[in-house]
C-alpha cells in the first residue's frame, strides 16, 4: 500500500539501561512539558558529497560537538513538533506526520539545510515510537516527539554546513499549560516583533524562538501565560503568539483567523481546525485583524471567544489581554462554546475516538 517507503536501513541498537517501568510509572503520574525524554533517539547523519547515511536508533545520548560547530555561531536549526497518541482501545496513533515531513522539508530550504526525503522522516518518527511505545502515556497525556536537524560542520565561515544531523527525541507530556483547560492570559508585544516579510516567522527554525523569548519574559512579568505577537510593519495587525495560532470568535458565530502571509507559521492544528470548523457549518475568514478591533470588538461584545491553538497545547482559550497602557477580559472563567466544540472534535479524531473521516490519523500497527 505504501507508495513512498523509506530506503533507509536504521541499525536499531536497544538502550542497555533503559528506565526501570516503576520508575516510568512513578513519573507518569505527574507529566510536565518537555522534561522527561524517552529511552531511544533516532538520528540520520548528512554530508555534502554521501548524502543521507548512517541511520540509528540508539540510546539517548549527548553529541559530541566541536566549539566550531557552525549551529552554535550562526542558528542553522530547524525542528518540529508532533504527537503519538494511545487511543482508549489501545492503538498507538500520529496525527498528520505527512503534513510535518512537509513542512520539516520548507523548513530545510529556507534555512539551507538539505532536504530530508518525507518517507525518512516518517521511518525515523516511527522507528523511534515502536522501540519507546511504552513511554506513550494513556489518558490525557501524549508522547511529543521533536524532530529536529542541525548544520554540523566545525567551520566559521558563514556558508550552509556541508555536514547536517538530523535527529527525533521524544518526551511523554501531560497538558502544556498548568492548571489544565483554563482560559490563558496573554500580552501583546508592543516593542518586539516575531517576524518580518522575507524573513523566517514562515518556518519552524530555532531562531525564531531565541528571537521571542524576551518578549515572553515580558509577559511573564506582566503575570501573564503568553505573549501574541502583532504584524513588524505597522505593529496592528494580530499575527500569532510564540508557538500558536490565534482564532477569534464573533457573535454571528463567524471565526476569524489572521491570514499566511508569510509572517505567520502554518500550523497543522490550525489548518485542522479552520476544516472542522467549516463542517460544524461555521463561517470561517482567513483575514487581517487589528489589535484595536480586537479591543473595540470586546467592548461592543462582538467578539465572543478568543483561542490560541498548536500541537503541545491544541487549544487554548484567551481569556484576557494585557498591554503596556491597558487590558481587557474575554472570559477568565471558562472556555466558551466554540473553542469546546473544536477543542472536542480534534482531541476526539487525535486520540482515535472519533471515527477519522478525513484520513488524518495514522496507526502504528502492532505495538
Ligand atoms: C509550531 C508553531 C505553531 C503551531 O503549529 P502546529 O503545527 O499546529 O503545531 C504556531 N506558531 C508557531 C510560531 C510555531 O512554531
Amino acid at each position: 500500500m505504501q507508495t513512498n517507503t523509506s530506503s533507509l536501513q536504521f541499525d536499531v541498537k536497544p538502550n542497555a539501561n533503559p528506565m526501570p517501568e516503576a520508575e516510568r510509572l512513578e513519573a507518569f503520574k505527574n507529566l510536565g512539558f518537555g522534561t522527561l525524554f524517552s529511552d531511544h533517539m533516532a538520528i540520520i547523519r548528512w554530508s555534502k558529497g554521501k548524502g543521507w547515511h548512517s541511520a540509528e536508533i540508539k540510546a539517548r545520548e549527548a553529541f559530541a560537538m566541536d566549539p566550531a560547530a557552525s549551529v552554535l555561531h550562526y542558528a542553522q536549526a530547524i525542528f518540529e513538533g508532533m504527537k503519538a497518541y494511545r487511543t482508549a482501545d489501545g492503538r498507538a496513533v500520529l496525527f498528520r506526520p505527512d503534513e510535518n515531513a512537509r513542512r520539516f522539508n520548507d523548513s530545510a530550504r529556507r534555512l539551507a539545510l538539505p532536504e530530508l526525503p518525507e518517507a525518512d522522516f516518517l521511518a525515523a518518527v516511527e522507528q523511534l515510537v515502536r522501540t519507546d511505545a511504552k513511554w506513550i502515556p494513556s489518558g490525557e497525556g501524549s508522547l511529543y516527539l521533536r524532530p529536529f536537524m542541525f548544520a554540523s560542520e566545525s567551520f566559521l565561515g558563514v556558508r550552509p554546513s556541508t555536514e547536517v544531523i538530523f535527529s527525533v527525541i521524544a518526551s511523554p507530556v501531560g497538558p502544556y499549560f498548568k492548571g489544565g483547560a483554563k482560559p490563558v492570559n496573554i500580552w501583546v508585544s508592543e516593542k518586539y516583533t516575531r517576524a518580518a516579510p522575507g524573513g523566517t516567522g514562515d518556518v519552524k527554525c530555532a531562531g525564531n524562538y531565541a528571537a521571542s523569548l524576551v518578549a515572553q519574559a515580558e509577559a511573564y512579568a506582566n503575570g501573564c501565560d503568553q505573549v501574541v505577537f502583532l504584524d513588524a510593519a505597522e505593529h496592528r495587525w494580530v499575527e500569532e503568539l510564540g508557538g500558536m495560532n490565534v482564532f477569534f470568535v464573533m457573535d454571528d458565530g463567524s471565526i476569524v483567523t489572521p491570514p499566511l502571509g508569510g509572517s505567520i507559521l502554518p500550523g497543522i492544528t490550525r489548518k485542522s481546525l479552520i476544516e472542522l470548523a467549516r463542517e460544524q457549518g461555521l463561517n470561517v475568514r482567513e483575514e487581517p485583524y487589528a489589535f484595536d478591533q480586537w479591543q473595540a470588538d470586546v467592548a461592543s461584545g462582538r467578539l465572543k471567544e478568543a483561542f490560541a491553538c498548536g500541537t503541545a497545547a491544541v487549544v487554548a482559550a484567551i481569556g484576557s489581554v494585557k498591554f503596556s497602557t491597558g487590558e481587557f477580559v474575554i472570559n477568565n472563567r471558562e472556555n466558551g462554546p466554540v473553542t469546546t466544540r473544536l477543542r472536542e472534535a480534534l482531541t476526539s479524531i487525535q486520540r482515535g475516538a472519533t471515527n477519522d473521516s478525513h484520513g488524518w490519523v495514522r496507526e502504528l500497527a502492532g505495538i
